[in-house]
């Protein structure tokens, strides 16, 4: 279980956008937060630099016992591993099989070869791709190319990804923004139940306050780059 701290962070883009102005939180193992906030409060730009793809302007983050503005690329790439991530547009390789993108997790945990053929990975590797998929309920579409899945199978592989990758840091950048209401909702049950039985730590972006009140342990409101509220879930009442 990892811990996260994020103490003052700011980002100004280049253009002159303050997308972050001073965010401090942090979040203890196994912690399930919602970051909410609408389109342009910063959200995917905290998370952003949380796994290091953006460069903060100022303050600090910190990963377990690493802070990573002063980590060197090597640390960086292993704090990297460390942090799952499941975008909003899914980052799979589209014209590969479920089963080929599982796999791919396993290279965020070792230094071990990319596996251009799947049959050419070790049985333990790919008997834990297929234990993945069986935990998204995916197993029976295992060869099927993931450009032909759904938006919420899709989805689903991702996460399979994610557990494949076996982090205990999760960041899952609007889960349901590509999803049908159901199928958000879907999602959101099946991510959380992950969070609850892997002990997660998990921030989660959403814009949408009913789901961030059913499914968060901790609500985080964002706004204009600057954390509005930060509140157990359940004392947020309808009017935020
Ligand atoms: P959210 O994820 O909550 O929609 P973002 O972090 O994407 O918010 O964006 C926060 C603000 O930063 C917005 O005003 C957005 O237009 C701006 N922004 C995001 N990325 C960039 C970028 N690469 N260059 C300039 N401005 C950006
Ligand atoms: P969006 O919020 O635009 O839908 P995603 O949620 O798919 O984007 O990804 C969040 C951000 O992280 C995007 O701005 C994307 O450019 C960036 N990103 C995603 N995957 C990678 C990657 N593998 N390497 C570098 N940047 C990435």
């Amino acid at each position: 279980m990892l811990s996260l701290a994020v103490d003052r962070l700011s980002k100004t883009y280049p253009n002159g956008t303050v997308a972050l102005n001073r965010v401090s939180f942090s979040a203890q193992p196994g912690e399930g937060i919602v970051l909410l906030g609408s389109n342009g409060s910063g959200k995917s730009t905290l998370l952003r630099c949380i796994v290091g793809l953006e460069k903060p302007t100022s303050g600090r983050i910190g990963v377990g016992n690493s802070q990573l503005e002063t980590a060197n690329a090597c640390q960086l790439r292993q704090l990297r591993q460390q942090i799952g991530i499941v975008f909003q547009r899914f980052h799979l390789v589209a014209n590969l099989s479920a089963f080929h993108n599982v796999l791919q997790g396993s290279l965020g945990r070792s230094k071990g070869p990319r596996y251009w053929f799947p049959a050419t990975a070790p049985k333990q590797e790919r008997d834990r791709v297929m234990q993945c998929l069986e935990r998204v309920n995916l197993a029976h579409l295992a060869q099927q190319r993931v450009d032909t899945l759904s938006g919420g199978q899709q989805q689903r592989v991702a996460i399979a990804r994610m557990l494949m990758q076996d982090t205990s840091l999760l960041l899952v950048d609007e889960p349901v923004a590509s999803l049908d209401p159901k199928s958000g909702r879907e999602a959101m049950d099946l991510l959380w139940d992950i969070v609850r039985e892997r002990q997660l730590t998990a921030i989660c972006t959403l814009h949408q306050l009913d789901l961030a009140k059913d499914y968060a342990d901790r609500i985080i409101g964002l706004r204009q780059g600057e954390i509005q509220i930060d509140a157990p879930a359940h004392i947020l009442t309808d009017r935020e």
